[in-house]
């Protein structure tokens, strides 16, 4: 028999899958429960945007037809809303689609991508699958007053070296939640040598009200080597159609759709998205559900005395004190699917998605029989 793993290309060898969230239909299979909730994957609890769900479903008459491939429309509105050309924007399957176009432009074996420990899941899995090394940055320490576990720039500037192409960097961070000042970012991005592409990743800006937070499409013009990516998976409540995008300077836009699949976005998921921009109502109320959200469970969780890092996003990571993955197990079994975070290695730790009043209510709930028994 054929030993195929001696014959992948380079870096597949190093390469684990990426571990999603349990969905709630296999948990329901495996466990014969009803009514489960799942606070695990950082979706939207109040479902997708209604605007871009019709319009998702008025188009599924033409669903024989392939989708425009230049993405037009949804371009045509995204430009118009950041002030940008059309053709500084680039469409992806969801935004990691947009990453994986970054990395596999420009990493390759040999060269190496930058990004900090705690950090988004999928940087290491395109570095490693482009052949390109992957340099670890440590993270603020755990008893940082303002950011523990957040990226420490200091840090990441130094691990760049000669032959790093990309510097990902995820604002707010997940799983951590923590963010990135514009002062502080604003000073890594002069600092960085001009070839160095950075990878600045807001899929979950729109949750963030901080006066200081960074928009990163203010740098765009200043920065020809900043590629900012965007998602409809997040606020919009889009996951399941995937689609994303990247803001850049022209000439890193033309490189990366080079290596695009035609067609990357689906006709729905075009329409939904286009659609979903203009839901002023949907996004103000999933706003002010996820800060109401992340108010209801930081202060139960201080009240049980469990350390949670400080987040901007629409989740909080909680330390358990013990090994989390007994925990994540025994929530299992009460019909609640929260995210063990050993793959990023927080092996102590959960990351549990906001969810709706009562939804937050049951996970709490269910917690606290947890640790108590
Ligand atoms: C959810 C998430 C994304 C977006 O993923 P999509 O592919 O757009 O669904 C990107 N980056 C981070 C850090 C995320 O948490």
């Amino acid at each position: 028999m054929t030993d195929f793993s001696s014959f992948t290309a380079p870096g597949i060898d190093a390469l684990h899958p990426y571990v999603p969230g349990k969905p709630i239909e296999e948990l329901e299979r495996e466990l014969g429960l009803s009514h489960t909730i799942k606070l695990a994957s950082n979706e939207n609890p109040l479902g997708p945007s209604p605007k871009g769900r019709d319009a998702a479903m008025e188009v599924l008459g033409d669903i024989h037809q392939y989708p425009d491939d230049s993405g037009f429309r949804l371009k045509k509105k995204l430009a118009a809303r950041t002030g940008l050309q059309a053709d500084r924007i680039v469409l992806g399957a969801g935004s990691s689609d947009v990453i994986d176009l970054v990395a596999r432009t420009f990493l390759a074996p040999g060269s190496n991508a930058v990004f900090s420990r705690y950090s988004f899941a999928m940087y290491p899995i395109y570095t490693t699958a482009a052949g390109a090394q992957c340099r670890v940055a440590e993270a603020l320490p755990p008893d940082h007053g303002e950011m523990p576990y957040g990226h420490d720039l200091e840090k990441m500037a130094a691990q760049v070296d000669e032959n790093t192409r990309v510097v990902f960097i995820a604002n707010p961070n997940n799983p951590t939640g923590t963010w990135l000042s514009k002062t502080a970012l604003y000073g890594f991005l002069r600092e960085l040598p001009a070839q160095v592409v950075v990878v600045l990743d807001e899929a979950y800006t729109e949750y963030v009200s901080e006066a200081d937070f960074p928009n990163g499409v203010d740098w765009l013009d200043e920065f020809p080597n900043l590629m900012v990516t965007r998602t409809f998976s997040k606020i919009y409540g889009l996951a399941g159609l995937r689609v994303g995008y990247g803001m850049a300077s022209r000439e890193l836009i033309a490189l990366v759709s080079r290596v695009r699949h035609p067609f990357n976005v689906s006709l729905p998921a075009l329409a939904a998205a286009e659609a979903a921009l203009d839901d002023r109502a949907f996004l103000d109320l999933s706003g002010d559900n996820n800060a109401r959200g992340l108010a209801q469970l930081g202060s139960a969780f201080d009240a049980m005395g469990l350390a949670h890092i400080p987040s901007v996003g629409n989740f909080i990571t909680v330390d358990m004190q013990q090994d989390a993955g007994q925990v994540y197990e025994e929530l299992l079994a009460k019909g609640v699917i929260v995210r063990p975070v050993a793959n990023y290695g927080l092996p102590r730790h959960l990351r549990i998605t906001v969810g709706t009043a009562d939804e937050n209510q049951r996970v709490l709930q269910a917690l606290e029989q947890v640790l108590a028994s």
